[in-house]
């Protein structure tokens, strides 16, 4: 509990710096309108910049929330931020230059780049709404996705730096540049660097067998030299097979069904519900594997250790693996 909170309080912390900073080093205000909506670019920003973070299943925060959580608490902030980051241009609108800063063509670069912002976030977040309705498969939309993200982060980081006052402040371009670097390391770390280290000591399929019509169990070995870490009953990682060239190679999240007293395999039991499912029975020994985890907080094991450690008070157990 006190793990989450003290999550949380930074969390707002770092999102509504820089509306502090501005209010305490910056210029006189250009009236409340103008300041709202300003202050909604500057939280958007900060939003969007953490959503890597968020999306790059750092242990540390995963720990204290689950991941199912934690993706609800990054869509959320991803419709907070849009939310926000439209209603900028129209409260700058409304409190100074009119609304010819909205239909005018004959802008600066930067307004058109903000305008491009806002198309790419809208349909960034009508993909990830409408996704299954419109029958947008898991792996296009995320690469979509994949693609949008740091796009609409860039621009902003152009927008911002070339049009606003605020951005004049060393202290803000000190922030702005960090929270883009991270942003951006999160994003390299996730999506490439972790991927390529796990596909490169990959763990190996030792046997697949059929339980039940269309449930297999896959045994997997650590690389030489790898131990297998700690795990909770209930607990989930996620698998990306490499098979037959043939066959799919996407991630999927599965539980871990081996138990976790022994330390020689990891397991999933899997069962056929769809397009890349309906492929499992194909994986064969010698056929290899990235694994990435463990996650989630759906173990009694773990719900038991906290009320433990509730009745005995602080320190009494070592927390989740
Ligand atoms: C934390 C977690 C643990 C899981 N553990 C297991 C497990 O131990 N064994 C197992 O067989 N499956 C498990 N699943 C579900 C598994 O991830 C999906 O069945 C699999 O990703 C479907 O991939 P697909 O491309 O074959 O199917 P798709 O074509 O993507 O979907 C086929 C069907 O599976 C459902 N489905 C797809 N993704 C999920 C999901 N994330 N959660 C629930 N239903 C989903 C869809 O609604 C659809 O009905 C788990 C899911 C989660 C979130």
């Amino acid at each position: 509990m006190a793990m989450g909170l003290s999550r949380i309080v930074l969390y707002v912390l770092i999102v509504t710096l820089p509306v502090w900073l501005v209010a305490w080093l910056g210029e006189e205000g250009e009236g409340i309108v103008t300041d709202v909506g300003r202050n909604f670019a500057l939280i958007g920003f900060m939003i969007l910049c953490l959503q890597f973070l968020l999306a790059a299943r750092v242990k540390w925060i995963e720990r204290a929330f689950g991941f199912d959580i934690l993706i609800r608490f990054h869509k959320t902030m991803a419709l907070t931020a849009a939310g926000l980051l439209l209603l900028h241009p129209l409260l700058i609108a409304y409190g100074g230059p009119g609304w010819k800063l909205l239909i005018g063509l004959d802008l600066p670069w930067p307004i058109w780049a903000g305008k491009v912002v806002l198309l790419l976030l809208i349909v960034n977040v009508l993909a990830g709404i409408f996704q299954s309705r419109i029958k947008l498969g898991f792996e296009k939309w995320r690469l979509g996705h994949d693609l949008l993200a740091p796009a609409i982060l860039v621009l902003i980081l152009l927008h911002s730096w070339f049009i606003g006052d605020d951005l004049e402040l060393a202290a803000m371009q000190g922030i702005w540049g960090g929270m883009f670097l991270l942003a951006g390391v999160m994003f390299v770390q996730h999506r490439f660097l972790r991927p390529s280290r796990q596909r490169r000591r990959p763990y190996r399929v030792e046997s697949c067998v059929q339980e039940a019509e269309d449930v297999w169990t896959v045994k997997l070995v650590p690389p030489e030299g790898q131990s297998i870490g700690e795990y909770y009953p209930g607990q989930f990682h996620f698998l990306t097979f490499f098979r037959d060239p043939s066959l799919p190679v996407e991630e999927h999240h599965w539980t871990i069904s081996s138990s976790p007293a022994q330390k020689d395999y990891l397991s999933s039991t899997i069962k056929a519900s769809g397009d890349f499912t309906a492929t499992i029975g194909q994986t064969r020994p010698g056929d290899t594997a990235a694994v990435h985890g463990p996650f989630g907080r759906f173990s009694y094991r773990k719900n038991l250790l906290c009320l433990r450690s509730a009745e005995d008070g602080p320190g009494a157990h070592q927390d989740a693996p």
